[in-house]
């Protein structure tokens, strides 16, 4: 998720709101106790749909701004991945971005010493703003997977509901690795994942963005792709790019050239980002509400078109991408050192 909750919380200072990130309060779950989304606005109406429409699928709009059609469901359980808070049906999303994460979580099993994903949000049943948790996520192209290891055995519904966020970063430090919690294996995972070609970003904290920066040690060419962002400290956040032939479909300007480890990553460790908004003399405006007449015409469609019979009929079968993902193993990535110490980020 990206997290403008930043600049929601005028009066947390800096020490606080570093602390926040340190136990992962600006990830996934904390935007839950948002008010309740007015019915009619968007996030209530894509919210109460349970089900995707029939078709072909459609990514309309932006990652941001827009709406799905025609998308399939990753299945809650596959040799390599669990999906995770299952009650919020956010499984839904572009095949090509279910079969990318298939195709991760397999790549990285068998090359990286990952043994699966805990998959988190992907897409609405017909994608749409979120009534929490998210900006993007909206076409089906954008998705959540934890920083924690899938455990060996098949979770239960209730503990995927239950199972605590780990951080990565270090409680009594600003923006600093918990080596205790970092292991080279999370750095194979992220650059398998930055890997694909169609994959255009991945969301990560500074913090791990900068341990990358330090260690990784393999062919940075992907390096780029790792973007720094609010938040993100227990998952990261992968974006792929509009499908070949998807009309409709708004592309994100490409990441500029080079690894990103100089001055944009620089920014991250001053005072900037982390700055109490100045004081305004005017009174504050409450913003409006997303309405579906806010967001791309076709949504509106999309929101009106038929259903597909149940969540079953579309949920990408698992066994047929294995099939066809069997022969395209991407090759073991170099080696990462795993006990650089990190650089000293001085409190302030
Ligand atoms: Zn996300």
């Amino acid at each position: 998720m990206i997290s403008l909750l930043a600049r929601s919380l005028p009066t947390i200072g800096k020490f606080s709101f570093a602390a926040m990130i340190g136990m992962g309060l600006i990830a996934g779950d904390t935007l839950a106790q948002q008010a309740t989304p007015s019915p009619g606005s968007a996030k209530a109406v894509f919210g109460a749909v349970t089900l995707p429409t029939q078709g072909a699928p459609q990514s309309i709009g932006f990652y941001a701004k827009g709406c799905l059609a025609g998308a399939v469901a990753l299945p809650a359980d596959g040799p390599t991945w669990q999906a995770m808070r299952l009650s919020r049906n956010r499984r839904w999303g572009r095949p090509e971005m279910i079969g990318l994460l298939e195709r991760l979580s397999r790549d990285a099993a068998r090359n990286d010493g990952w043994p699966g994903l805990l998959v988190g949000d992907i897409s609405q049943p017909r994608g749409g703003p979120m009534a929490n948790g998210h900006a993007s996520h909206q076409i089906g192209l954008d998705a959540d997977v934890w920083l924690t290891p899938m455990p060996r055995r098949k979770m239960t519904a209730d503990e995927r509901e239950a199972l605590p966020f780990t951080t990565m970063l270090a409680k009594d430090k600003f923006l600093t690795i918990n080596e205790k919690v970092w292991t080279p294996a999370h750095a194979r995972l992220l650059m398998r994942a930055a890997s694909y070609p169609e994959v255009e970003r991945i969301f990560v904290n500074p913090a791990i963005k900068k341990k990358m920066c330090e260690t990784w040690t393999g062919d940075r060419a992907n390096l780029g792709k790792l973007r720094p962002e609010y938040g993100h400290d227990s998952h990261f956040h992968i974006r792929i790019r509009c499908p070949a032939g998807s009309v409709g479909c708004t592309p994100q300007a490409p990441v500029a050239a080079g690894d990103g480890c100089d001055k944009p990553l620089a920014w991250w460790f001053g005072p900037e980002p982390w700055a109490k908004p100045k004081p305004s003399t005017k009174p504050p405006v409450k913003p409006r509400e997303v309405m579906v007449s806010d967001l791309p015409k076709a949504c509106q469609a999309v929101v009106a078109s038929p259903s597909v019979a149940s969540a079953r009929a579309a949920t990408l079968d698992a066994k047929a991408a294995d099939a066809t993902a069997e022969t395209d193993a991407l090759p073991v990535s170099g080696p990462v050192s795993g006990d650089t110490p990190p650089g000293q980020i001085p409190q302030q």
